[in-house]
């Protein structure tokens, strides 16, 4: 096996936890569909889909047939997959063939998968994906009834699995107002849209950050992708968690991944010494760097030149000059043990030191979910316990 410059591992009993704790807070009845688009937030489809099965998962949530296709070929029979975002109409056959649930925000679409799933003799299963003030996909509230009225007609060939809306942007407190609007308007169409007897299987709007903190938006199904992972969507929401326990300080969400490599190349610099292109990193005195192979296109972000930190040996490494495409240096001088082949932990914790993704934030602008769906595709990724 040829090796890669990296590795990613992924705690089973860290996700188990993670799950845990959102069930409790949504409640045992609930179905809990994990969010695995971008690759299961950069933390793998292959492995993490049987993790999240031995925690008992059954629904999986994704942002596109491709990656539906991805959850296929990794879930155990039986597993259902809910595409949320692009389905081409040339997907939809091999969408009905494998029972796959998706989203459907216009009447051309139901129009559509109407037909194929008649050609076929096999039904197309369908959530209604409502307009409720988010103005990004949604039914528009003037196409509902006649949406309804189309499912209700063509009842075999159509599964109405569910009724649902995405919020815009429940993580943050100051868009409450705008939350309680979309919460009010889906209730209000529910209603309207139930009255003469056609009723989804499910109705669904939570996210992590609904789930976790608004009670009132979990209802038959929560789709959660960031909290799994054992990420907080924003610290209102941990707050918030804070607040409801009466804890100043509480970890219920663990972290799931750890992202290390190891040193390449040691050598010892000159006071005065420019290291890497340019001239932004000047030593101050005489000492010792390592080389990692690792650069801004295996992820980890440019904008940590001269900022970032690694653990070597369970201490920080302050990143000194700029990331390269492949490789970056850091500073060893107080860990004199390093050796070329000693592990370096990226992201994650070593002896008594952590390196948060939350971190990486601070100097980046990049927020939590960017840098790890970044994450590489051909990183190899493992399970651990
Ligand atoms: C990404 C996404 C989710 C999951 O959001 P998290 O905040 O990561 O839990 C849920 N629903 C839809 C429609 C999404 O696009």
């Amino acid at each position: 096996m040829v090796r890669h410059s990296s590795r990613i591992e992924l705690s089973l009993s860290a996700l188990n936890k993670n799950i845990r704790f959102i069930r409790e807070k949504t409640g045992p009845d609930v179905i809990f569909s994990s969010v695995v688009k971008a690759n299961a937030f950069g933390h793998g489809i292959d492995p993490f889909v049987p993790m999240a099965e031995k925690c008992g998962i059954r629904h999986f949530s994704v942002a596109s047939s491709y990656e539906a296709y991805e959850v296929i070929s990794a879930r155990k029979a039986g597993s259902h997959v809910m595409i949320m975002g692009i389905l081409y109409d040339s997907d939809l056959e091999w969408v009905i063939e494998n029972e796959v649930e998706f989203f459907v925000y216009d009447l051309q679409r139901l129009e559509k998968a109407r037909d194929v799933a008649r050609k076929m003799g096999k039904k197309a299963i369908v959530h209604l994906e409502i307009e409720t003030g988010g103005n990004r996909t949604g039914l528009p509230e003037a196409e509902l009834g006649k949406a309804v009225r189309f499912i209700s007609r063509n009842g075999d060939c159509i599964t109405y699995a569910g009724f649902c809306t995405h919020f815009a942007g429940i993580e943050s407190l100051a868009n409450q107002f705008r939350v309680n609007r979309q919460l009010n308007k889906f209730s209000e169409l529910y209603a309207r849209s139930t009255k003469n007897g056609v009723k989804p299987l499910l109705r669904h709007t939570a996210s992590s950050a609904a789930a976790l903190a608004f009670p009132e938006t979990v209802m038959d199904l929560v789709r959660v992708g960031t909290s799994q992972f054992g990420l907080w969507p924003s610290p209102d929401i941990y707050n918030l968690h804070l607040q409801h326990t009466g804890n100043v300080k509480d970890s219920p969400l663990t972290r799931v991944l750890t992202w290390k490599t190891d040193i390449m190349h040691v050598k010892n610099i000159k006071k005065d010494e420019f290291v890497g292109y340019g001239t932004s990193y000047q030593a101050e005195h005489d000492m010792t760097i390592a080389v990692l192979p690792i650069g801004y296109s295996n992820g980890y972000p440019r904008a940590l030149s001269n900022k970032g930190e690694v653990l070597i040996h369970g201490k920080k490494a302050p990143v000194i000059g700029l990331v390269n495409m492949n490789v970056f240096m850091v500073d060893i001088t107080s860990i004199p043990q390093a050796r070329p082949g000693d592990e370096v932990v990226l992201i994650g914790r070593q002896k008594k030191n952590d390196i948060t993704i939350r971190s990486f934030s601070e100097f980046t602008n990049l927020i939590n979910n960017e840098l790890v769906s970044r994450l590489p595709a051909a990183i190899p990724r493992s399970e651990v316990r």
